[in-house]
């Protein structure tokens, strides 16, 4: 996606400036945007959780080109890093949309399946009830909720939580705006956060009133949502995850009262 696609009417210069310098800019010099979809693993006692996952493999996006069809070795890479399908103890999904909950099932003998037939599926109960009931005309419940979220509940395997849980040790808060029941996630005792899609892109940081472009549920709402936790992450020195951005950031606080973006634990 470019970035005058993702961000519109923000002169792509203004987007240089209000990002971290070389690889960590995640803007190509051809106008693009480099975007990852990533999946976390959290490895604790005896927790093994994985956090959002990715748009899976098989799966019709005919909207979603970038997502149609694909066929990704997710469940080879995690083999490789000693997770099996069988050892996740839980799932967390920050919100519902296409590019979150992919891998949640398997296609086998025509139906859709959990791919982690033992994992607690932790999954917010507001996000679950607006795709689940979509508003009259709105085209209906999205192919994303329909194969990858409701076997998981036909199946018995999803935990409801809402914003103040703590699940395996990870507290849960709300941050809805960028879809009606987005969760952040904290390890607790940790200050370490898995911001789902608080942030798809570094100047966001910088620049917290620029939209996640027609991706936002709730643009404004996402806009003071973002400001209000920019302010917490600074204070605190919190370490970030965010599902789009690559590794781990912190947010540093500017000469001028701004915010901008650091890498690094
Ligand atoms: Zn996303």
């Amino acid at each position: 996606m470019t970035c005058a696609e993702f961000f519109p009417g923000i002169p792509e210069s203004e987007v240089r400036k209000h990002s971290p310098a070389g690889a960590d800019r995640r803007l190509g010099r051809d106008g693009h945007l480099v975007m990852s979809t990533q999946i976390f693993i959290l490895r604790r006692g005896s927790v093994v959780a994985l956090v959002d996952l990715g748009a899976g493999n098989g799966k019709a996006r005919p909207a979603e080109p970038y997502w149609n069809n694909l066929n990704r070795p997710y469940l080879e890479t995690l083999a490789s890093l000693g997770v099996a399908p069988d050892a996740v103890t839980h799932v967390f999904f920050t919100h519902l949309h296409v590019d979150h909950v992919g891998l949640a099932t398997t296609k086998k003998n025509g139906d859709w399946i959990p791919t982690f037939p033992r994992a607690v599926h932790v999954v917010g109960k507001t996000e679950f009830e607006f795709w689940n009931d979509p508003a009259p005309g709105g085209g209906g419940r999205p192919p994303s909720f329909v194969d990858s979220v409701l076997p998981l509940k036909e199946a018995g395997l999803v935990q409801w939580v809402e914003p103040g849980d703590s699940i395996a040790g990870v507290r849960l808060h709300d941050a809805a705006g960028h879809s009606p029941g987005a969760l952040l996630l904290e390890l607790e005792g940790e200050n370490v956060w898995l911001t789902g899609d608080l942030f798809h892109h570094p100047a966001q940081i910088a620049r917290p009133d620029w939209p996640s472009g027609a991706f936002d549920w709730d643009q404004e709402k996402n806009t003071r949502c973002r400001t209000r936790w920019l302010a917490r992450f600074a204070e605190t020195g919190a370490v970030l995850f965010a599902t789009h951005l690559g590794n781990a950031l912190r947010v540093e606080t500017t000469a001028e009262g701004g915010f901008f973006p650091k890498r690094g634990r």
